[in-house]
């Protein structure tokens, strides 16, 4: 039947991680922002912090800094981060757990390993990525989401052959609890060897897949992505298929993101993304004369 096939998304490009470093020196994969690469809008920054095995002491964050002007989302998968902010709100991320931040008017904050987890060392494995606020939104007023793990709807196909953990939008019947400012799809998938997962992106969606481990097959072409690379898709369909080799080692464990595309100027300044030149000076000036708070301990 040819009609199906027709909805399916072709692969636009694939793209590898860089390694940089961040913070007070940790070490992450990123594979956007890069020079030839600023953004996909509207996410402007992904980066895939380890995984890595820390021994005791060695792990590091990135102390107080302001935002503004879009959201942080970040996603543990292994190790411990405690957050503060300027807005009084304080919290541990434990595996499985995500915090949605809307810097919106801005906020200062710290992203650190929590206390106990640096004094023991450990795997750390987390994900940061960053979406862009329209421009109605970008003074709002700060945001902070914290959904426990078990908050997260994870939805396993009959034959357990494909788990998926819907952190925002909808997948396998499952429905997020997240609450997004513009349409978010991000969904954590894994595909046992031999398993694939036809997942519904709308057309107008800007749509990746980041993988985490292993390697798979994308698109209506089946290209090959591999572990730390970023797969894009095209819009020509309001579907994408990613399968797992019936032949693979391992399971293949990937993100997938998508979200409407603001068609906005973004002019951005470290960490700071308004839409014209004049906002960032005014950002800078905000931080640099307190107004966008500091942490209170
Ligand atoms: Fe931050």
């Amino acid at each position: 039947m040819t009609v199906q096939t027709q909805t399916l998304r072709t692969v636009a490009g694939i793209i590898n991680s860089v390694e940089t470093l961040e913070g007070a020196g940790f070490l992450v994969r990123r594979p956007f922002p890069k020079s030839s690469f600023s953004q996909f809008d509207p996410f402007l920054l992904l980066d895939e912090l380890g995984p890595v095995n820390l021994k005791p002491g060695q792990a590091k964050g990135a102390p107080d800094h302001p935002h503004r002007g879009f959201e942080t989302v970040s996603y543990m998968l292994d190790g411990r981060l405690e957050h503060k902010d300027s807005e009084g709100h304080t919290g541990v991320l434990n595996p499985g757990d995500v915090q949605w931040m809307t810097a919106g008017a801005g906020v200062v904050h710290s992203e650190m390993p929590e206390s106990e987890f640096t004094r023991t060392g450990g795997r750390l494995h987390g994900i940061q990525l960053w979406v862009n606020l329209p421009q109605r939104d970008k003074m709002i007023a700060p945001r902070y989401q914290e959904i426990g793990a078990a908050q997260i709807p994870v939805v396993q196909s009959s034959d357990g052959s494909v788990t998926v953990r819907a952190i925002a939008g909808e997948a396998l019947g499952a429905k997020a609890v997240i609450e997004t400012r513009t349409s978010i799809i991000y969904l954590h998938f894994t595909l046992q060897p031999g398993a694939s997962v036809v997942q519904r992106v709308p057309k107008e969606y800007n749509a990746f897949a980041y993988l985490l481990d292993g390697s798979g097959l994308f698109g209506a072409e089946q290209e090959r992505g591999n572990d730390g690379q970023m797969v894009m898709f095209a819009h020509d369909g309001d579907e994408v298929a990613i399968a797992n080799p019936a032949d693979a080692q391992q399971p293949l464990d990937f993100l997938l993101i998508a979200g409407v595309p603001l068609n906005e100027p973004v002019v951005r300044y470290g960490p700071f993304v308004m839409n014209t030149e004049v906002e960032i000076m005014q950002a800078l000036e905000d931080y640099q004369n307190g107004r966008m708070g500091r942490i209170h301990v």
